[in-house]
């Protein structure tokens, strides 16, 4: 019970939870692609509005204050000590837009302010001595929430011709105060209508927001999902060859990526089919093959058993027979084992550096008399002097199945020639007969197991069908190659080729 939880929660863990799973990364990429743009739109949106009505509100209320400033200058405002009508409209300014305005006159002194508290004050603050050298300044506060404002009350009208051409900079480039400036507006208004604007406006956004993120995470449930139910299937199908259910070829056509999956799995179980053939076929070409020489054994014995008083010389015969099936089925055996013990990746080769001439003079020395019992003549010529990485015993059972095989499958009186040549990479050996040859059809066949051109042929000179497959076997442990051709009544002429140096996997 507890442990069908446990398992529960790990298959969600893999299936929903692991970073390593293709449907939590597309569920990721999708969600974060998403998301990120509709938070920065919003972001972006509301920083643009603000600066916008920021500097709208600014741009009006200057223009408001560049007004007033010259109905001050027009009613005399400095000299007169005020005027009523342009407190009015200051008065009406600084309701309008929740502000406070300040008029300083030229000595700095404050005399006028509409909240009447800083009337008579001097104010030495560096917007306000620009200001006196002519230039308007703002600042924005988001923090405090207000425009901070400075104009110039500009006096155009008693303008003396130095000050209309020389302008306000002194020769070395510091600013000098404009004569012109007779006085400044410091004019503080509340962005509050913008901030509560803008709250609006996020509130809005925010939903809208929510709504999108709400969406993406239903688009990338989906997608993900979707994008990778064909890889499900395909564990699927897999799952049922696996179990054994099926032994067909799959097919998951829904994507590209699924169906190269599913071609290489169709692939390999081509491959695990025809192996699963040839063991089958190699298991019962075995079997026959062990049997055939116990069936003549039986066969035999059995008839000296029917036979009441067979003369002893018949007994020799048939035990002489006896003794030779027996001898058969050994070699049968031993060369299976070899076999076998080739098959296995773990055979490892023991490679030393031989010197193949003394290697292949050894082994004409030991089939010469095989030879000669079929006056067969047999011919070594060696091109150069070779040394080469390989395993004495494999290269041996190479060498030794091809002339044996050369002698054997020869006609009376024929001749074997090998010739051992080497160049910078490679050596070869080579092997012609002047025998009964193979015919064209069965070239591709000679190295299967059990194969053999003419069977009865073969088993009477003692072949077990076994010794080009274990030949070849050898050869490609070596990374090397073996060839044959043949002309049938002619010859045949097989060519082993075998790096120099051993080349590790
Ligand atoms: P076997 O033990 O029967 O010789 P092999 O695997 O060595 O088995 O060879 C397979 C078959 O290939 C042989 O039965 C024979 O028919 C053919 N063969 C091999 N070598 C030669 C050759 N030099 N000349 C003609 N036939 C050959």
């Amino acid at each position: 019970m507890v442990n069908n939880y446990l398992k529960k929660i790990k298959e969600f863990y893999h299936q929903y939870l692991n970073l390593r799973s293709l449907r939590v990364r597309i569920f990721l990429i999708v969600l974060v692609v998403g998301i990120i743009p509709s938070v920065a739109m919003r972001y972006g949106i509301m920083r643009n509005y603000e600066q916008r009505a920021v500097e709208l509100r600014t741009e009006t209320v200057r223009n408001q204050l560049k007004v007033i400033a010259d109905h001050l200058i027009s009613a005399d405002y400095f000299n007169s000590n005020g005027s009523d009508v342009v407190n009015a409209e200051l008065e009406m300014l600084s309701n309008l837009y929740d502000g406070r305005v300040q008029i300083i006159s030229g000595n700095l002194r404050v005399i006028r302010d509409t909240y009447g508290i800083s009337e008579g004050k001097t104010i030495i603050s560096e917007e306000v001595i620009k200001c006196f050298m002519g230039d308007s300044l703002s600042n924005y506060d988001d923090q405090n929430r207000y425009i901070e404002m400075t104009i110039p009350i500009i006096d155009n009208q008693n303008v003396s011709a130095e000050e209309v051409t020389g302008g306000n900079t002194a020769p070395g480039g510091v600013k000098q105060p404009d004569s012109r400036v007779k006085g400044v507006m410091l004019t503080s208004i509340s962005t509050d209508y913008i901030e509560d604007t803008m709250e609006i406006l996020s509130r809005k956004a925010m939903i809208l927001e929510a709504l999108m993120i709400m969406a993406i995470v239903v688009i990338a449930l989906l997608l993900c999902i979707v994008l990778t139910r064909p890889f499900e299937r395909v564990t699927k199908a897999i799952g049922e060859v696996k179990e054994g259910y099926s032994n067909e070829s799959i097919s998951v056509p829904d994507l590209a990526e699924t169906e190269h999956i599913v071609e290489a799995f169709n692939q390999l179980l081509q491959r695990m089919k025809v192996l699963d053939d040839s063991r089958q076929e190699f298991v019962s070409n075995v079997s026959h093959e062990l049997k055939t020489p116990l069936t003549s054994m039986k066969v035999l014995a059995d008839s000296l058993l029917v036979q009441e008083d067979a003369p002893p010389e018949l007994y020799q015969e048939f035990m002489e027979d006896i003794v030779s099936e027996i001898d058969r089925e050994n070699r049968i055996i031993t060369d299976l084992l070899t076999l076998v013990k080739m098959d296995k990746k773990v055979s490892a080769l023991n490679i030393a550096s031989l010197n193949i001439n003394d290697l292949t003079e050894l082994i004409l020395k030991r089939l010469r008399p095989l030879a000669r019992k079929k006056d067969v003549e047999v011919v070594f010529e060696s091109v150069r002097p070779v040394t080469a990485e390989v395993d004495e015993v494999k290269m041996t059972l190479v060498m030794s199945n091809l002339v044996e095989n050369a002698i054997k499958y020869n006609k009376e009186h024929g001749w074997v020639k090998v010739v051992l040549d080497a160049d910078h990479q490679y050596f070869t050996f080579e092997v012609s007969d002047s025998g009964i040859g193979i015919p064209e059809d069965s070239l591709a066949q000679i190295y299967e197991r059990f194969y053999r051109v003419d069977k009865s042929h073969s088993r009477e000179i003692g072949g077990t069908g076994l010794g080009l497959a274990i030949t070849k076997s050898a050869v490609l442990m070596h990374r090397g190659s073996i060839t044959v051709t043949s002309t049938e009544g002619e010859g045949s002429t097989f060519l082993v080729k075998v790096p120099l140096n051993y080349i590790a996997q």
